[in-house]
């Protein structure tokens, strides 16, 4: 079966600002970064599924998060390929991939090549992009 494909949606920014948090709003939509180990989901291990906390977009599943000791959850790969849209960022002086919702656009965080297997990739995500959604027990 082939993947569904996601189509972008317009965001209305005046509703989000009231919508989320302050923190939230500049991370998502203005790129800002969470500092690290002060988000709700660095260590967190409950099961479940990964939403945008923007347009609920299932992006990560919890079995493919992994402890990365960078203070941001973590995880190895998107729910599909089409979850995630990569963008290269060379601000402050670095070159780095940015990963964005691919439904919203919303900033989500970068990608970087140190992580574990099966993929050596490192999804590096701002709890403050992310809604849980737990699984049924
Ligand atoms: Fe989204």
């Amino acid at each position: 079966m082939d993947e569904p494909t996601i189509s972008p949606i317009e965001v209305d920014e005046n509703e989000l600002q009231e919508r989320l948090s302050p923190e939230q709003f500049e991370v998502t939509r203005r790129a800002g970064t969470e500092r690290a180990f002060t988000g709700t989901y660095w260590d967190t291990k409950t099961p479940g599924l990964y939403r945008c906390v923007v347009c609920d977009l299932e992006l990560f599943r919890s079995d493919t998060k992994y402890d990365s000791g960078s203070g941001w959850p973590s995880f190895w790969e998107p729910i599909s390929p089409d979850r995630v849209t990569l963008h290269t960022d060379s601000s402050y002086g670095m070159i780095r991939t940015e990963a964005r919702c691919a439904r919203c656009d919303s900033h989500l965080g970068h990608v970087f090549p140190d992580g574990p297997r099966p993929t050596g990739e490192r999804y590096c995500m701002n709890s403050a992009s992310l809604e849980l959604d737990p699984d049924e027990s």
